[in-house]
């Protein structure tokens, strides 16, 4: 009975999944917020968008869904008049480069090798459910690169790091020197516990290690804007870096002690962490996350 009970709570969660992502886009506000010098922050549905506004035009890291690229443009249109030049990503995922087809026709698309490659082909995530098909020209990275790059733009060195396997198996983090802001991609959840795809490269462990050195690197003081959530800073980033290692930490330990997933989720984890389960992923299924991934990879 209670096996019943379980599949059918994983069925429901599932559906719930499915419909938050087939949104009804016409509804969809684009918020702009303020980040830092010419440095804003646009939010609609799926990741957030960096912008940078200024005498050389327009630069924008990730662009969301596809069918909100005419509610960004329009917002992209009230930050400045230029032609929007540069578009980065900073990763593969579909509410990150849903966009690109649009943009792409009009400004230079940059991304890690491995976006292309993704992007170029059929992929699947299996948690939600999702094929991404092979992407037309126009939305494919023009100028890939290996391990970083700098775009020399609006007064500022933009530089884009690539970090190992994490979220997936092509993240970048750009930061905004002069600005002091970063763009750290999916590799902060704000608030919430993160989706990361195995599937496509992903590692838990590889994705805390990868939290860590952008930690070590970022000054105090700086703004973040994460690929979910509100804009953040240095004290969210060591909040999530926290909660990342306790969990991670308590699921390993349980693993250890020989217990399946079923009953390390039937557990499931302290009521500090609740909170973190009400964002894109419930708490049973970070826990299926990270008991995959260090089964997978020890
Ligand atoms: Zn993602």
């Amino acid at each position: 009975m209670k096996s019943v009970k379980y599949i059918v709570t994983i069925v429901v969660l599932f559906l719930l999944t499915s419909v938050s992502f087939a949104q009804d886009y016409g509804k969809v506000q684009i918020k702009t917020i303020h980040v830092s010098g010419n440095i804003y922050m646009l939010q609609g549905v799926g990741g957030n968008i960096g912008v940078s506004v200024g005498a050389d035009g327009l630069l924008i890291v990730d662009d969301q869904f596809a069918p909100l690229a005419d509610k960004i443009r329009v917002a992209l249109g009230k930050l400045g008049e230029g032609k929007l030049r540069f578009l980065l990503n900073t990763h593969w995922h579909g509410d990150h480069t849903g966009g690109n087809a649009t943009f792409g026709k009009e400004a230079t698309i940059i991304a890690h090798t491995n976006v292309r490659k993704r992007l170029q082909t059929r992929q699947v995530i299996e948690m939600f459910n999702m094929v991404s098909e092979p992407a037309p020209k126009e939305a494919l990275p023009v100028i890939t690169f290996d391990h970083s790059l700098s775009v020399h733009f609006n007064d500022e060195e933009i530089r884009v790091l690539h970090l190992p396997k994490g979220h997936t198996d092509g993240d970048s983090v750009i930061f905004f020197t002069g600005s002091n802001v970063v763009h750290i991609g999916d590799l902060l959840f704000s608030g919430m516990f993160p989706f990361v795809d195995l599937g496509t490269g992903g590692d838990v462990k590889g994705y805390i290690k990868n939290v860590e050195s952008i930690l070590d690197r970022l000054p105090r003081d700086v703004k973040i804007i994460p690929g979910h959530g509100p804009l953040s800073d240095i004290k969210d980033l060591k909040a999530f870096h926290e909660m990342l290692v306790e969990t991670t930490k308590i699921i390993n330990q349980r693993m250890a002690a020989g217990k399946n997933l079923r009953q390390i989720q039937a557990e499931g984890l302290p009521k500090k962490w609740a909170m973190w389960g009400n964002g894109l992923l419930k708490t049973s299924q970070w826990i299926e996350i990270v008991y995959k991934s260090f089964s997978e990879g020890g």
